[in-house]
């Protein structure tokens, strides 16, 4: 059943972005982008759509994906490959297909890891077993190692790098311990890096072997109740994944910025910029006790300190540890699993929900709660369309394989349409774990906030009964500003990368968050799932609805409801932080960029005003007059990217974001990379290219403002 449910005030705000001082407009609850009549047609069909939500279905699909483990390149994960492309035809998709990819996925043949000196000892590199949960022993887990490894036998003496990253070599150096030739062991946590990053410094540094552990202060015991007994990590969990130096150049590494297809050219893999080329390992605590006991020296600084019951000493020695690695450098297939509802009227302009399917082991949160999210949704907005409700725009339903690995499937598919994804691709909405627990997480291009905000107003949260967005912003202590309740400051990490920073399309990313210590391990699984993380479905179900309300919207409005003024409101506030950096304002002259962010705002502003007036007008201007608008539109994110991607890095070329190396965000990145750096002749080049984009931009907008056809 549905509420009515009035407008909060700032909602209204922001929705339809009228200053604080003029009274509220009597079409509260209209949907940015659409007209009154419209918005009513819209909330309808939605209601209709979430009508048909079903748990038990989306429980289904869940306990058939997360029935055996199902890594990229396994017979399983084919199988299951085969069983989305038919649950998508039995929706009523239209095209399905799967797009067959062959990329370097090479799997291991030899893992192994033992302390010769000052006693001997083997570590089990397993994962107990619990009589609970079927799925925790019995069943071939495989071999514990992380993906694009290299191979490698080393035996050194051991130093503690506490959690990997730069500041921790640099301190160890300041103590005179030289990292070079030893093995590193570094904890996942403790601030998070990607542990692709933490391999990329090792091998700069030397290091001869790396050994990441979950330390039971980041994901164990310290936390909170362990596996069976609660959702986080036990003693002996390891946290598998991919060390793919992907920051550089997703996807495939053999094919870097063009697709993986049959007859390809592939470049050698001693020429790909994304292999490592340091042998690593993942550890349990249980694992990694015994050699961090065994380690002199003097003992690490109270923040290295973990929750082990030892004293954490730096070493080197006297612990001398053999690890050897050896992986097959296996060429592997993938599939990408595709299917559509045909917009009836726009059938060109595409609306993509996105998930991943390929897990590290049975992979319940990580992805296979998104893939039966996606499942569920493809079921659900089948129906509507063979009900008649056929959504103006197409949407696109796309599962990825190897999401896990180099963010494979997403980046072959997105540079294999490139075309046609840059003329027609509205947006891209990403769920890869739709839950871990009950809170919701966005992080989204900063356009999309007034539309997210609203679809969030009309769900209603499992747990409470009220509405999504009242909850959200209890959740972040929120005074209702979309800065500080969605992330619109966007890195890397799952499958939104190559729309967002190779093809220019605005994304959006989703996820029910919650205490998860099992992340990447046996341990999730179905068991977890249904006893901690979604017991009932309830949140995975809630996530369909958002998810499907987002799309429809984006699908159905009269007008793309892209909130340019807000969008350049946050590139402002990127702008000031460029300050914060070293000896920044003494090099580079920021008023170009300002007076450029001052000049697209102003255009969003005017061409807002018109859209407003033309959907709000008493005499709406018939839909299909807005079309030539609409590709105006659809342009301007385009618009932002670098002709030559960001220096050193030509695949991303968004001027406004990209990665850290550790995935975090960055935005601005051409100049911020080059600034922190302090290379001024760089910074100050990719400043000019920055506010040329924003220029390109202020312009699309205003050409876009010409089209909006008069009330
Ligand atoms: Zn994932």
């Amino acid at each position: 059943m549905k509420f009515f449910r009035p407008a909060f005030a700032f909602v209204l705000l922001i929705a339809v972005g009228v200053a604080a001082d003029e009274p509220p407009q009597s079409d509260t609850t209209r949907i940015p982008g659409f007209t009154a009549a419209a918005s009513t047609f819209e909330r309808s069909l939605e209601a209709r759509m979430a009508d048909l939500l079903d748990p038990e279905s989306t429980a289904r699909h869940f306990r058939l994906l997360t029935a055996e483990p199902h890594p990229a390149g396994s017979a399983r994960n084919l199988e299951l490959a085969a069983y989305v492309r038919d649950q998508f035809v039995a929706s009523g998709l239209e095209g399905v297909q799967m797009h067959s990819y062959d990329v370097l996925l090479p799997w291991p043949k030899k893992v192994a890891v033992s302390m010769v000196e000052p006693v001997e000892w083997t570590a089990s590199l397993a994962e107990d077993g619990y009589p609970v949960d079927p799925d925790s022993h019995g069943v071939g887990a495989g071999l514990t190692y992380l993906g694009m490894s290299a191979s490698g036998d080393i035996t050194a003496d051991v130093i503690y790098a506490h959690s990997g990253n730069p500041e921790d070599y640099d301190w160890l150096i300041a103590q005179g311990i030289d990292p070079r030739g030893k093995i590193a062991v570094v904890r996942y946590s403790n601030p998070y890096s990607y542990r692709g990053f933490k391999a990329w410094e090792a091998q700069r540094r030397g290091v001869a072997a790396l050994i990441i552990y979950s330390d039971p202060m980041d994901d164990g015991y310290r936390k909170g109740d362990v596996f069976p007994r609660g959702p986080w990590g036990p003693a002996s969990h390891i946290q598998r994944g991919a060390i793919t130096y992907d920051f550089i150049v997703p996807g495939d590494p053999l094919t870097p910025g063009w697709p993986s297809l049959e007859g390809a050219k592939r470049i050698a893999v001693e020429e790909a910029q994304s292999v490592p080329l340091i042998p690593a390992v993942p550890m349990s605590w249980r694992d990694a006790q015994p050699i961090l006991e065994n380690l002199g020296g003097p003992v690490a600084p109270p923040d290295w300190q973990g929750a082990m019951p030892i004293t954490y000493h730096i070493g080197p020695g006297p612990a001398k540890v053999h690890l050897e690695v050896e992986m097959d450098g296996g060429t592997r297939s993938i599939q990408v699993v595709e299917g559509r509802i045909s917009g009836s009227e726009k059938p060109d302009e595409m609306v993509i929900l996105g998930n991943h399917f390929d897990a590290w082991v049975y992979g319940a949160v990580d992805p296979s709660s998104g893939t039966a999210t996606l499942l569920e949704a493809a079921r659900v907005l089948g129906k509507l369309a063979r009900s008649g409700q056929r959504p103006r725009r197409t949407l696109v339903f796309a599962c990825w394989d190897a999401e896990e690995w180099h963010l494979t499937g997403s980046t072959e598919w997105g540079e294999q349409f490139a075309a046609e994804l840059g003329r027609g691709a509205v947006a891209y909405l990403n769920v890869d774990s739709s839950t871990s627990g009950s809170n919701l997480l966005v992080s989204a291009v900063a356009s999309l906030n007034p539309t997210i905000l609203e679809v969030a107003r009309d769900v209603i949260d499992p747990k409470s009964g009220r509405d999504l967005l009242a909850i959200w912003q209890e959740t972040t202590a929120n005074d209702g500003g979309a800065e500080s309740m969605i992330e619109n400051n966007l890195g890397s990490g799952s499958d939104y990368t190559v729309f967002l920073n190779f093809l220019g399309v605005p994304v959006v990313d989703l996820t029910f968050d919650g205490p998860y210590g099992v992340y990447h391990s046996q341990y999730d699984n179905r068991y977890w799932m249904e006893h901690f993380g979604d017991p009932g479905y309830r949140y995975m179900t809630a996530m369909v609805e958002v998810w499907g309300r987002l799309a429809l919207r984006l699908a159905n409005a009269d007008v793309l409801s892209f909130d340019l003024g807000q969008y350049a409101a946050t590139v402002r506030t990127f702008v000031a932080s460029l300050r914060e950096i070293t000896r920044l304002e003494e090099k580079l002259d920021l008023t170009a960029v300002g007076a450029a962010v001052d000049g697209w705002q102003k255009e969003a502003e005017i061409l807002q005003q018109k859209i407003d007036a033309a959907l709000t007008g008493d005499n709406a201007p018939p839909a299909g007059s807005f079309s030539a608008l609409n590709t105006a539109l659809l342009g301007v994110e385009r618009e932002l990217l670098l002709t030559n991607g960001i220096p050193g890095r030509p695949w991303f070329k968004h001027a406004l974001y990209a990665p850290r190396y550790t995935y975090a965000a960055m935005s601005l990145p051409g100049v911020r990379e080059a600034a922190e750096a302090e290379d001024w002749e760089t910074a100050s080049r990719q400043l000019k290219l920055l506010v040329e984009r924003l220029q390109a931009a202020t312009a699309a907008t205003r050409r876009a403002a010409a089209l909006v056809p008069k009330p």
